[in-house]
């Protein structure tokens, strides 16, 4: 009688045991550490920087101005933040099509910080043993004064970051002695708070889960890659059979591949995998396997390069690996760098040719048309004036359209627009009604401007349609 099949329980949750990477050494840890560093002192210093008397980077989203240095965007401007925002994107695409993941491994804000977290777990806990040592150790006033101390110096981190985040939107000199003085908006707080826990959350608690499980772009990058894109990649032909053997001992006279088998590529990665296994979509282009082999290379005076940066083609032998580099700058890859050479050059010509001076008539629709105390027909305006300048600028408006036409609730020394500000001004254009018939008349609003303290300077002028109804 056949024999019926044992009934199994597959759990198909699986849990996630806590990484604890060794901290690499090597050329590529000491580059990781450059751009850490370098992206930081941006994050963190940058809001301090003072422009033209005011802070030089803000993104005041409530006053709906971005201050960008000598720039200043209004909302009407926002379609150079979209190109800013495709130009990344195409960028991040057009750079993993050569070198894969470059930017997970060295630059994204949750390598980034993760890599922040391990150097404190590192300088409180100790190395790579001590830590997975502490964790088995149970609960004792010793276990207790570490975990507190490094929770401490991970809140200090992620507070300070969180304010940070919120003072690229709220001006920072007044938002950091706001939070000491228990003053602060709901909303900076808000901004902070959220900031500051999600840095804790992912880079702390969630850590290489992100990018395994939530990140998208670790799915779709590889739709970008192709035989010539740069990945990390163990050399299979040269490593194996791996083995333990003699320090001294030459890989030939062991009999094996020059791989020892110590495992350290496997406890640098901070994503817990071994490369030796192939390229896998974990896998975030850290190149701190690369490190720790080539020091057990060195150690072993075997050539380094065991886990190297190459391509597919290379190690498919379909080309020799000195020709990576010419194979880096194949015909797709310069095209797409002229095309985003030409947007780029486009998106910065043209934001530095814009009108920095608009004005938006909008016509008071609570008042059609009324008629003023010298029997001329009136309809109210309101003249929406953005200046985009460092300097303020004063604008003369003029209107034409009929033979008789005014122009009233403007003083006659012109409207003052205060640098990097919008202002609201209500007008009333006013004519009488043999020039203006029932229904609607094209009219036009002239504006001669120029900075306040060039009286003499020769003004620019703007000119916007609207129109006038008639009675
Ligand atoms: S670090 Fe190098 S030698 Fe050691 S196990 Fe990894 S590949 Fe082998
Ligand atoms: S396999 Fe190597 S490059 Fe990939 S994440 Fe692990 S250590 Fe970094």
């Amino acid at each position: 009688m056949a024999q019926q099949p044992k009934e199994q329980v597959v759990n198909l949750y699986q849990g996630s045991k806590r990484i604890h990477p060794k901290l690499a050494k090597g050329r590529f840890a000491n580059w990781r550490i450059a751009v850490i560093l370098v992206t930081q002192l941006v994050f963190y210093v940058i809001p301090w920087l003072n422009w033209s008397g005011r802070q030089a980077v803000l993104f005041d989203i409530p006053g709906r101005h971005f201050y960008i240095f000598g720039i200043t965007l209004v909302p009407g401007d926002l379609i150079y933040l979209t190109g800013l925002l495709l130009l990344s994107a195409f960028g991040l695409f057009w750079w993993t099509t050569i070198a894969g993941r470059l930017w997970c491994g060295y630059a994204c804000p949750q390598t980034v910080y993760t890599e922040i977290m391990l150097w404190i777990d590192h300088l409180v806990e100790g190395d790579r043993n001590k830590r997975l040592k502490l964790d088995k150790e149970p609960w004792n006033a010793r276990k207790i004064r570490i975990k507190f101390t490094k929770y401490l110096l991970i809140f200090v981190v992620c507070a300070w970051t969180g304010i940070t985040f919120a003072g690229w939107f709220t001006p920072i000199r007044e938002l950091v002695p706001a939070f000491f003085n228990f003053t602060v908006s709901g909303g900076a707080l808000f901004a902070a708070a959220f900031y500051g826990f999600a840095t804790f959350f992912m880079a702390h608690i969630m850590r290489e889960q992100v990018c395994k499980y939530m990140c998208p772009y670790a799915r779709f990058q590889s739709a970008m890659f192709d035989n010539d894109t740069l990945i990390i990649s163990y050399d299979e032909e040269r490593g194996e059979p791996r083995g333990a053997r003699k320090k001294n001992l030459s890989s030939q006279e062991a009999g094996l591949g020059d791989c020892i088998n110590c495992t350290m590529c496997v406890q640098v990665c901070p994503v817990g995998i071994d490369i030796r296994d192939g390229l896998q979509y974990e896998c975030i282009g850290c190149a701190a396997c690369i490190d720790a082999c080539d020091e057990i290379m060195d150690k072993m005076s075997y050539p380094r390069g065991l886990i190297r940066y190459t391509t597919e083609a290379a190690l498919k032998k379909e080309y020799p690996e000195s020709k990576i580099k010419q194979r880096l700058l194949r015909p797709r890859v310069t095209g797409y760098g002229v095309v985003l050479l030409l947007v780029f050059a486009a998106l910065v010509f043209s934001l530095f040719h814009r009108d920095t001076v608009r004005v938006d008539i909008i016509k008071d629709r609570g008042v059609m048309v009324r008629e003023n105390k010298q029997g001329m027909l009136e309809n109210l305006y309101n003249l929406r004036i953005i200046n985009a300048n460092e300097v303020d600028q004063v604008l003369l408006p003029s209107v034409s359209g009929f033979e008789t036409i005014q122009l009233n609730g403007v003083d006659a020394a012109g409207i003052v627009v205060p640098a990097g500000s919008t202002i609201t001004v209500p007008v009333q254009v006013a004519t009488y009604p043999d020039y203006a018939g029932k229904g609607s008349h094209p009219i036009e609003f002239t504006f001669r401007y120029r900075n306040v303290n060039e009286a003499d300077a020769e003004a620019r002028v703007i000119t916007e349609k609207a129109s006038f109804i008639g009675e």
